[in-house]
């Protein structure tokens, strides 16, 4: 197997340091949306997929303006998933599988642009994001324009395996698992891809900065504020940090742990050739 990091949506919300711990208050942070690329014997798997071609051209039919406000994306189309698959060389039509950390709309904002491909979700997030009578938080952070063209849900229960001391955790296809870490969002999980004889757990937003993995953990206040601004279940959430430090500290040689909006994650990734 193949695997691609791709940033399919930067944002840089003002706040510099507040927001990335390092350089100056006064300029624009950056945050990424960290999505994989997997090229496999039976055809390509995104994990993830930003933001899509239609929240790019027409912001204001998905993108709730306050959370433009806050997140100021760049919208730049030749960061979509589906541009870059196609720069690589390959046709929309090869993703055969999207598996979701959630549905938030920096996360399933791809959809629309493959919609041929399974997509794979906890059956919680799924029956959250869908649900008729969300209010709130919750139509900003779930906006059906970005799935109203029918994906092809592959909702998933979160009872099966364990891996590594999770529980719950199910196959959505060979070397790929979605491992239940709720509290970000109801249905919130992390994917795991076996990678030769290691493996990616890409965290989705169970934390959004790389010194909450260190030991004491540490972020900087305006991401632990935005954290605290989405979470619908802050005790979960919380205690799901503390079982990820704890896979990183006991398994950090087989476990390659990161999140969706860390840059420095994400350029460290880049960094090291495929
Ligand atoms: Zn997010």
């Amino acid at each position: 197997m193949k695997v691609h990091h791709l940033n399919c949506g930067t944002m840089r919300p003002f706040g510099g340091k507040l927001v990335t711990g390092e350089g100056s208050y006064f300029r624009a942070a950056e945050l990424v949306c960290h999505v994989l690329l997997l090229e496999t014997d039976d055809g390509l798997v995104l994990v993830d997929s930003g933001l899509g071609v239609g929240d790019v051209r027409r912001p204001g039919d998905t993108l709730a303006r306050w959370w433009r406000a806050m997140s100021r994306p760049v919208l730049d189309e030749s960061e979509t998933a589906v541009r870059q698959v196609e720069a690589l060389g390959f046709a929309a039509s090869d993703v055969r599988d999207v598996v979701l950390t959630h549905l938030d709309l920096d996360h399933g904002g791809g959809l629309r642009d493959f919609p041929q491909a399974r997509v794979h979700l906890s059956a919680e997030e799924l029956a959250a994001a869908t649900r008729p009578d969300r209010s709130g938080n919750d139509r900003v952070r779930y906006p059906d324009g970005q799935w109203r063209h029918g994906p092809k849900w592959v909702p998933h229960e979160t009872t099966g395996e364990t891996w590594f001391g999770f529980s719950g955790v199910r196959e959505v296809r060979p070397d790929v698992l979605l491992v239940p870490l709720f509290g970000h969002t109801h249905g919130h999980t992390g994917v795991a891809v076996r990678d030769g004889d290691r493996w990616l757990l890409h965290a989705g937003d169970s934390y959004f900065f790389h010194g909450e993995m260190a030991t004491p953990p540490h972020c900087p206040p305006a991401l632990t504020f935005m954290q605290k601004r989405m979470q619908v279940a802050s005790g979960l959430r919380l205690a799901n940090q503390d079982r990820l430090r704890e896979l990183v500290r006991d398994h950090g040689a087989s476990v390659d742990v990161f999140n969706a909006h860390d840059a420095t994650l994400l350029r460290r990734h880049q960094a090291v050739p495929a």
